[in-house]
């Protein structure tokens, strides 16, 4: 049986739809993972969810509202979904307390940064001192940046590097890991684009977008996650 992964969506209240770039359910099934869609609702059956799978993948998507980390916004903070806040922020609990792999990609690192009592960085341009690009112009499947890695850690032994060239398209980051987060990899400018959770379970985020990246790189991050939602 192949690992079944829960994947986060999008939420657009404007349209009252749901979305999901598929590339993340292209790179959960071409890793070995069968794929499936979890719409935010509120006042979900969350745990219910979360006994459906055998892994979590908390996705992209639009700013976490800085209330829920305790700040107030500030001009640079861009959209937020209430609804898809307050389901993730359960569900982010409940797979951070629980026995199965979590993966966050971008928004998702942020959501589980902050579900964690972690703070973010609201936007990169106009709190980080001498920025690179993070929001890059280049096409998805074309990295612009490199993420130093630290020795030792996860994301180290599963890249076997001590830098990756990745993409970049987000203009948040995580300020303060949360509890039982510590920071793995950075960008040149100090940007966090890796936390990893303190666990004996597979638990780790990037900044990052590996799921528009189908090269044999990228493929051992999908890899090595649902790899480890076999077990
Ligand atoms: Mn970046």
């Amino acid at each position: 049986m192949k690992p079944v992964i829960g994947i986060t969506s999008r939420y657009s209240s404007k349209e009252n739809k749901y979305n999901l770039p598929d590339a993340y359910t292209k790179a959960i099934q071409r890793n070995g993972g069968t794929p499936v869609v979890l719409p935010p609702l509120y006042n979900a059956e969350c745990q219910q969810l979360y006994d459906l799978v055998d892994g979590v993948l908390f996705t992209g998507g639009p700013d976490v509202d800085p209330i829920l980390y305790g700040e107030q916004p500030l001009p640079g903070q861009g959209w937020i979904e209430p609804m898809r806040d307050e389901f993730e922020f359960e569900l982010a609990k409940i797979a951070l307390a629980g026995p199965k792999p979590v993966l966050g990609i971008c928004r998702g690192l942020q959501t589980l940064n902050a579900a964690a009592g972690g703070t973010l960085i609201q936007d990169i341009k106009s709190q980080v001192e001498k920025p690179i690009k993070h929001r890059q112009e280049a096409k998805a499947w074309h990295s612009t940046h490199h993420a130093f890695l630290d020795k030792g850690s996860k994301i180290h032994e599963i890249f076997g590097e001590d830098k990756v060239l990745c993409n970049s398209f987000h203009h948040q980051a995580c300020k303060d890991p949360g509890k039982g987060f510590k920071v793995t990899g950075k960008a040149s400018d100090g940007v966090i684009e890796v936390i990893e959770y303190d666990s004996s379970v597979w638990k780790l985020c990037v900044q990052w977008h590996p799921e528009h990246q189908d090269n044999p790189v990228m493929n051992k991050l999908f890899k090595a996650f649902v790899d480890a939602c076999k077990k």
